[in-house]
């Protein structure tokens, strides 16, 4: 699998600021004259892109520095602003950025990192299991093992000594337990359906990593990131099977992705799904 480009150090402090411009895409300024339109604009506007892991929102808005080219910023709730100069057209900006989808979806899983909000492990926090969000209940118990126990709607969470370090380490292991099962499960499925892995043993291994979702080893020994019980089904899924096809060809090339493919035609809303929401995964 390809690195995760956006692996969180840490604890990420609460960013409610706006951030920065830190990223800029040069544009064609003088073969644009100025656009009618324009003159209409309001100050903000809802516009969407197609990217290849569906629509992307964004806003427009215009600062008397910016001149030349585009800038790329998040609001307060996460969404992209764009800062153009003034005599780009709508068009412009939109073909803009549809031409460096990649680098705007990559310059928002950037800034959304810095702006996650490191998890409290309260009452009533969501979290994230098999891509979904689920309320955390948290139940002081007397007597007996801490454990965590899902009902389908919420992560009830028994604890013997309340605390952030106590509920997220028992959290941890039962996410850990639940990776390995399910994964497991998964990862059989599928291997059972693939032409090249079903008649051979492939070791496998679930452990928490902060760089790769998975990985495949020269010896054909998978390893998947125990993180991805937070991604949907299609997403372990996704990884799953990219891994499976190293088992072929240990590269990233053309016959690579035609493997791939073939077991996977949605591998690319996957990718770029992980590249979007994976940070989140992560914590
Ligand atoms: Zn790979």
């Amino acid at each position: 699998m390809a690195p995760i480009t956006n692996a969180p150090n840490g604890d990420t402090p609460l960013l409610r600021v706006l951030l920065r411009p830190t990223e800029s895409i040069p544009g064609l300024v003088s073969r644009y004259t100025v656009h009618p339109e324009h003159k209409e604009w309001q100050s903000m506007q809802q516009l969407s892109i197609k990217t290849p892991s569906g629509p992307l929102e964004y806003t427009i808005t215009h600062r008397p520095r910016v001149t030349k080219r585009l800038h790329m910023e998040l609001d307060e709730n996460g969404s992209l602003v764009v800062v153009a100069p003034r005599h780009w057209s709508k068009r412009h900006i939109k073909a803009t950025l549809s031409q460096n989808t990649s680098r705007v979806e990559r310059f928002l899983v950037q800034a959304r990192e810095k702006q996650i909000a490191p998890l409290r492990y309260a009452d009533g926090e969501a979290h994230l299991y098999l891509g979904q969000r689920y309320p955390l209940t948290i139940v002081a118990i007397e007597d007996g093992r801490s454990k965590v126990a899902f009902t389908g709607q919420e992560i009830r969470v028994e604890i013997r000594k309340e605390g952030k370090a106590n509920v997220r380490t028992v959290l941890q292991s039962w996410y850990g337990k639940q990776a390995l099962k399910v994964l497991g499960e998964r990862f059989q499925l599928i291997k059972e359906s693939v032409p090249w892995a079903k008649d051979r043993s492939v070791p496998l291994k679930v452990r928490r990593m902060k760089r790769t979702w998975g990985n495949c080893s020269s010896k054909g020994l998978i390893k998947l990131n125990t993180h991805l019980i937070k991604a949907g089904i299609p997403v372990i899924d996704s990884v799953i099977a990219h891994e499976l096809c190293h088992l072929e060809q240990m590269n990233h090339g053309k016959k690579f992705y035609m493997l791939l493919e073939s077991l996977n035609p949605d591998w690319r809303r996957d990718r770029n799904h992980l590249r979007v929401e994976g940070s989140v995964y992560l914590l």
